[in-house]
This record gives C-alpha cells, sequence and structure tokens, in this order.
C-alpha cells in the first residue's frame, strides 16, 4: 500500500475514475483513488446515465459532445466491452418553450452536434406508440443514448488500475492536509498518503471534507427516484431516450421490455448515509400518469421496482470544477446537480490536464468555484426549467 502519491483522487464514482483513467493516460503512474465504499456507491450507481447533447449553454454542449465521442469510442479507450447503448434522444418542451428550443439547436448544431429539429408528425413516425399532443416541434439526437453507469465506472477504473494507479476501497478520506496553504496529503481511515495533488470527486458526502477546510459552496444533497414500468405488450415497443419538460419527466428504455422514468417531484434535502434507497409509494402513481401521456399504452405498465438516489445540488443548479484558489494543489468536482454523468469523459480529462499540464486546453471558466462567492451564479438565458426544480437526468 503507497504512503505516497503523486496525484490522490477522492471517490470512485464516475467523475473520479474518469479523472484517474485520464492521469494516467497521460502518463501519471503514483495516482491512488480512495473509495469508503465500493465504485459507483453514490449517485454514479442510481444513474439514469443519459447520455445526450442538450444543454442550453455552449460549455455543457461541449463537454457532452466530447463525451458522447468517448461513449462512441469506448472499447478503443478503455478496453472494456461499451456500456454504451445508442437509441437517440429526444428533447421535447412545452409550447412556450419552443423559441428556446430552436435557439438552443442553432446553438449545439454550430458546435457539431448530432441534433435536428423534428416537428410532431416525424415525431409521430419515429415513435408510433408516442402521442404527440401538445408537441409541435422536438429536438432529436440521433447518435445519443444510456450507459450502464456501473460498467462504466468499473471500466475507467480498470485502465486506470492497468496504467498504474491503486484503487482503495472501503477506505475513507477523513481530511486533506495542508502545509503552508499547498496540498501535503489525504488523511484516510488506513493512514495518511502524502501527495502535492488532491482531486475531490466525493459526490454528495462533498460538505464535510469541505467544511473542515474552511470551504462553503451551499452544496446540497438532494434525493431523486426512477421507478421502472414494464411494457404490457409482448413485444415491448423499442423507444427513445426522452426528456419531456413540460411534463416535468425523463425516461429511458430499461433493458429490452421496460422503461425507466424520472420525475421533477418528491425531491427533497437527505443524508447521504441515511436515506430511504427504494422509491416512495406515493412516487408511482404520478410516474405512471407522466409517461402515459407520452406512451399510453404504459398506463397499464407493470410496475418492476425502482430507487432512490442523491445528487448533490449546487445553488445555480450546475457543477462547480477546477482548482480550489484558496490551497494550491487541491481540485474538485462539486455540486454535479443531478447531470454529471454524461458529461464526467470529458470533465475527468479536463481536471487531469489542470494537474499534469499546468492549464486545461479547453475554457471552462464557467464552471469555476468561485462564480458564486463573486455574486455571478449561472443563469441560461434559454433554459426551460423553473427556478424551484430540478430533474436528474
Ligand atoms: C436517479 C438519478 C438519475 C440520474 N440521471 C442522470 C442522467 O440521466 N444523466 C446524467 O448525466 N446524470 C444523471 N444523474 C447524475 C449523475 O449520476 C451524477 O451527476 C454523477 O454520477 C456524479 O458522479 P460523481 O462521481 O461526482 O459522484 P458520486 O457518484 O456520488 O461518487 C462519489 C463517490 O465518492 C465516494 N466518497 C465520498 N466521500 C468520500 C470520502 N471522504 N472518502 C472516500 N470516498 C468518498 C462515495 O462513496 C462515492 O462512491 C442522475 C443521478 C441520479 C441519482
Amino acid at each position: 500500500m503507497r504512503t505516497t502519491a503523486e496525484v490522490v483522487v477522492v471517490g470512485a464514482g464516475i467523475i473520479g475514475a474518469s479523472t484517474a483513467y485520464w492521469l494516467t493516460e497521460m502518463g501519471l503512474r503514483d495516482v491512488v483513488i480512495v473509495e469508503q465504499r465500493v465504485p459507483a456507491a453514490g449517485a454514479t450507481g442510481k444513474s439514469g446515465a443519459l447520455v445526450r447533447l442538450h444543454y442550453p449553454n455552449p460549455y455543457e454542449t461541449r463537454l457532452a459532445l466530447e463525451s458522447l465521442r468517448f461513449f462512441q469510442e469506448w472499447e478503443a479507450r478503455v478496453g472494456t466491452p461499451s456500456p454504451f447503448v445508442r437509441t437517440g434522444f429526444l428533447q421535447i418542451v412545452a409550447a412556450s418553450d419552443e423559441e428556446k428550443l430552436q435557439a438552443n439547436v442553432t446553438m449545439q448544431q454550430a458546435l457539431g452536434a448530432p441534433v435536428e429539429l423534428l416537428t410532431a408528425e416525424q415525431v409521430a413516425e419515429l415513435e408510433p406508440w408516442c402521442d404527440v399532443t401538445g408537441i409541435t416541434v422536438a429536438a432529436y439526437e440521433p447518435e445519443s443514448g444510456y450507459a450502464d453507469p456501473v460498467a462504466a465506472t468499473l471500466g475507467l477504473l480498470e485502465r486506470a488500475r492497468r496504467n498504474g494507479a491503486e484503487l482503495r476501497i472501503g477506505e475513507q478520506a477523513t481530511g486533506v492536509e495542508i502545509i503552508g496553504g499547498r496540498v501535503a496529503g489525504v488523511q484516510t481511515s488506513a493512514g495518511r498518503i502524502a501527495a502535492p495533488f488532491v482531486v475531490l470527486t466525493p459526490g454528495p458526502w462533498a460538505n464535510s471534507l469541505l467544511a473542515a477546510l474552511g470551504l462553503d459552496y451551499g452544496l446540497i444533497p438532494r434525493r431523486v427516484q426512477v421507478v421502472v414500468f414494464r411494457w404490457p405488450v409482448e413485444p415491448a415497443p423499442r423507444h427513445c431516450c426522452g426528456i419531456d419538460t413540460a411534463l416535468g419527466m425523463w425516461f429511458r428504455p430499461e433493458g429490452e421490455t421496460a422503461t425507466l422514468v424520472g420525475l421533477e417531484s418528491g425531491i427533497r434535502q437527505v443524508d447521504p448515509d441515511r436515506y430511504a434507497e427504494t422509491t416512495d409509494p406515493d412516487f408511482v402513481a404520478p410516474a405512471r400518469t407522466a409517461i402515459a401521456q407520452r406512451y399510453p399504452m404504459l398506463k397499464q405498465g407493470i410496475v418492476r421496482g425502482g430507487w432512490a438516489g442523491v445528487v448533490m445540488q449546487s445553488p445555480d443548479g450546475r457543477p462547480l470544477f477546477g482548482p480550489i484558489p484558496e490551497y494550491s494543489g487541491l481540485f474538485a468536482f462539486l455540486g454535479d446537480s443531478g447531470t454529471s454523468f454524461k458529461t464526467a469523459p470529458a470533465v475527468g480529462r479536463v481536471l487531469a490536464e489542470w494537474i499534469v499540464e499546468g492549464m486545461p486546453r479547453q475554457d471552462v471558466q464557467a464552471f469555476r468555484v468561485t462564480r458564486l462567492a463573486e455574486g455571478r451564479p449561472w443563469i441560461d438565458p434559454t433554459d426551460y426549467s423553473r427556478p424551484d426544480r430540478t430533474v436528474s437526468r
């Protein structure tokens, strides 16, 4: 077991795994990843793991597009079976948001994203079992889909391990050691690891590590739920992944015969060490009502299970990542805000470049951890979401 490292990564969710992957692909060998439970034990293992491109700003769209390409090239890059399933993705919005949708698609296309606008008739042609009532225009991404988030995390970690990294499962980081304003290492439940660089990727457990460093970004762990409905027909229809902002819902196929549904409801603050991991009984009926509005056959859908996970919400609903300016050598990815599985391949690359090359090759200033303290929260004029709501997808 190493007592020194070039970099310690705290947390083996998809972001920590991707960071370790990239650090070792860029040539570092002395990388230690400490994981308090098991890999993907946090938000990642519970994720809907939609891999799509539709964001209302170029910064997240760029990360999502780079990451989609990574998922498409998974076997060549990672060397494990691909966790990615291509299904296509539909973004549906309320009539009042159609102009914003069109503006977002224009921006995404300018960045090279494979996305097009469909009329309601074209949506009906693509998805004959979909009720297109209320849709006049939708965004369609033919190359998008979803992934198995646990397989993705394990694949990246396996590659990092083969590249020389050490993965320590069941070991908790209890504090970051600072000497003279610089990172000196990490204290863990098993001892001390001296290191000049530490990357915090602890998901919804971030607050205690940050508080010990005198840092507070207003992050709130929030519980979100999903439920799985088996189609009541055989063969079950194959359908796209989708987000329907008008109905406050997202969905994707779950295997060959079922559909996974998430809603903008029942979301509340919890302790990530003590929360109900199964779906609340009163979540199922609204989820059924919502999905049946698009796929009427699912009114008779058979409940096959469901679960809850915890995401870390930032005050402006966008992730914060990069260097922590108070402490040289300290980096973090914080406040995933329920939307950071799909961008993890690109985020890991950026964090690794910062450490290995001193600067990322891409402008990611929008994600800087200081933006809230500067009084400049992230606001997207073409965002559809209502201010008091979030949806994990
Ligand atoms: C129900 C649900 C649906 C979602 N759907 C989507 C979606 O469709 N698309 C999408 O892009 N995103 C989605 N998300 C969000 C996405 O899953 C998260 O943004 C992403 O997984 C965050 O990854 P992470 O690595 O930052 O955090 P996590 O996965 O939470 O990982 C943090 C890890 O750090 C470990 N850890 C914490 N503290 C310590 C410590 N002190 N010492 C050692 N280890 C520690 C934890 O045990 C954990 O394994 C969804 C999330 C949920 C819950």
